[in-house]
């Protein structure tokens, strides 16, 4: 299998179960056999980053500190299972939100890349060596800008993005959920 510089991955509905606006981490639930399917690239060099739209920030659902809080929760469990997380990137944006320094139109709410592109210079990765995971159209926009794979799960909020990502995504893998789709990459990168 070729090696992989780093997969960007979906927090909500992807890496764990979707909560809506999750601002406790004692709500933090891995989906099941992640730890244990990503701990496989990571094994293996591959950088791992997690990229989440945190609307809920700008809209006062959650502070910036319960997001962080909650990734800090994410990164633990993840680490329990020796898979390090290099770094998670949240945009608190939204241009309809009720926080005023947070309600704006950024570049870095996904589909936006402004975040992934970012870890890519820092890290001096590749992005056709990369690869996008997430539930939404979002995540797989942003993978199709960074000309990155792309893997749409049907977790979270997936089954409701399918038809979008069959449409105006070819070539993306489509996956039951996130170790599925983890397992579909690797086959792919093997051919
Ligand atoms: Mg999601
Ligand atoms: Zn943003």
């Amino acid at each position: 299998m070729r090696r992989l510089d780093a997969l960007f991955l979906d927090r909500d509905g992807t890496l764990i179960v979707e909560r809506g606006f999750l601002s406790d981490p004692r709500g933090v639930r891995l989906t099941r056999g992640a730890a244990e399917a990503l701990r496989r690239f990571t094994a293996r060099g591959t950088l791992l980053f997690v990229v989440t739209n945190q609307s809920g920030i700008a809209r006062g659902k959650l502070t910036r500190r319960q997001a962080d809080a909650v990734n800090a929760e994410v990164a633990r469990r993840l680490l329990a299972h020796g898979v390090p997380v290099e770094g998670f990137l949240v945009c608190p944006h939204h241009p309809e939100g009720s926080v005023r320094e947070y309600a704006v139109a950024c570049r870095c709410r996904k589909p936006g890349t402004l975040l992934h592109r970012r870890a890519i210079r820092r890290h001096g990765l590749d992005p056709r060596r990369c690869a996008v995971l997430g539930d939404k159209w979002d995540d797989v926009g942003a993978g199709i800008a960074l000309g990155a794979h792309r893997v749409h799960v049907l977790t979270g909020h997936g089954r409701r993005h399918r038809k979008r990502v069959r449409a105006e995504a070819p070539g993306t893998i489509l996956a039951p959920s996130l170790p599925a789709g983890l397992r579909l990459l690797e086959e792919s990168l093997s051919r």
